[in-house]
């Protein structure tokens, strides 16, 4: 077989290029990731477990195979899935959504995030991050023409400043994109920011689009506030999750977006040309393990038992954990260690301690950050006390 560097550079493009996003790179998780296998790092930085999910459900997908469900899926999703989403979002958050109607399955949270936003980003309008942010979202605005405004989380809190949400907000708002529990902070906003969230956008035409892909890692006891909890603010919503992070299976990228029916349709319109359909072993398999565990009511213990192990074994380093609410993201401060930026730091800890985290400054745009690091803790419980006995000694 050819090394990877023989393939490189083979082709001439005839035609001359002019990049749509000419100031994004490789995302930070396939650097960071690729760094840790070049180094056989222990991988704390992507965003996923490296523990296997349920073979009852890997059981699951092979039998819908088995039984021929072989071919395309509807193109908003197989029924009995997005019936078993509605149910769940019922059971949970309170609002009957119909299955039908304002229900899809997507190619993972991204397609459902990608879709949205090119529905509804139109030249000019103006859609407020809260930075710092997931990276899929500025990308998508800008390709829609759509002008990203930020808000800042800040070091050490990350609490949303309404005062600055308000300083924010302009006649050319058109979307506000809230991430609950927040990747890469883990914090969760606060009954009292849904209430400002309604204050603000009552008698606007703004649109709300929740990325609540961690909504079933929750800590201490706390509550996932859903956008789809409140009446006002779902009827104005669309709300994204995604089973990759509940069901151990980021591989599959299968995830969900719903919404009122007047927003679905146009949601739906795009969907049917970013993806069409979805893998359809997994949604049988998934319509059967949402319908038993709508919940997934072990899930957030499974996780907080992680991130207090992980907290516990790192205790004695010069790492400072900041509160983590919910996700399976740590940040860790390192002032304490080094002056470096966090860029230089995570990259020293891959090559020098064989440790690999994301510098939470690729989340940001206009914010200077913190001195913080964000470790993934969605690993066995061998792979945390081997990281932890090597973060100990920095
Ligand atoms: N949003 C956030 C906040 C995420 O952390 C992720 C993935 N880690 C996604 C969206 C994308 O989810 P998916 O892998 O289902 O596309
Ligand atoms: N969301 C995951 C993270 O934050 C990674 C997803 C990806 O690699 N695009 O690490």
């Amino acid at each position: 077989m050819r090394a990877v560097s023989e393939w490189r550079n083979l082709m001439t493009s005839a035609v001359p290029v002019t990049s749509k996003l000419p100031d994004i790179g490789v995302s930070i998780f396939s650097v960071m990731t690729r760094l840790a296998n070049e180094h056989k790092a222990i991988n704390l930085s992507q965003g996923f477990p490296d523990f296997d999910c349920d073979p009852a459900l890997v059981e699951a997908v092979a039998k819908a195979m088995r039984e021929g469900h072989n071919q395309y899926a509807p193109m908003p999703g197989v029924l009995a899935l997005r019936e078993g989403i509605a149910a769940k979002v019922e059971q949970l958050y309170g609002p009957r959504y119909d299955p039908v109607t304002e229900v899809i399955v997507t190619s993972g949270a991204t397609a459902g995030l990608y879709a949205t936003l090119t529905t509804f980003v139109r030249p000019g309008d103006e859609v407020m991050l809260f930075e710092p942010c997931y990276d899929s979202y500025v990308p998508v605005i800008r390709l829609s023409g759509g002008v990203p405004v930020f808000v800042s989380l800040r070091y050490p809190d990350y609490t949303v400043n309404w005062d600055e949400v308000r300083r924010a907000m302009t006649p050319k708002t058109r979307i506000i994109l809230v991430n609950t529990p927040h990747n890469p902070t883990g914090m969760m906003w606060s009954a009292d920011d849904m209430r400002q969230l309604q204050s603000i956008v009552d008698g606007t035409d703004i649109l709300l689009i929740g990325d609540e892909v961690y909504e079933h890692i929750i800590f201490d006891g706390r509550r996932h506030e859903s956008l789809l909890r409140y009446e006002d603010l779902r009827a104005r919503s669309v709300v994204i999750s995604s089973f990759g992070k509940t069901f151990h299976t980021t591989g599959w990228k299968v995830g969900y977006g719903l919404g009122p029916q007047a927003l679905m349709a146009e949601v739906t319109r795009v969907h049917q040309f970013v993806t069409f359909t979805v893998h359809t072993p997994s949604q049988m398999a998934f319509a059967e393990f949402v319908r038993r565990d709508p919940g997934a009511k072990d899930l957030s213990a499974f996780y907080q038992q992680k991130r207090d192990l992980f907290l516990q074994l790192t205790a004695g380093s010069r790492f400072k954990p900041l509160p983590c609410a919910g996700t399976y993201f740590q940040l860790m401060d390192y002032s304490a260690i080094s002056k470096e930026t966090d860029k230089e730091i995570a990259h020293r800890l891959i090559v020098e301690h064989g440790v690999a985290s994301i510098p939470v400054s690729a989340f940001l745009y206009e914010d200077a950050g913190g001195p913080v690091l964000r470790f993934c803790f969605a690993k066995r419980d061998e792979t945390l006390r081997a990281a932890a006995e090597r973060l100990v000694k920095i």
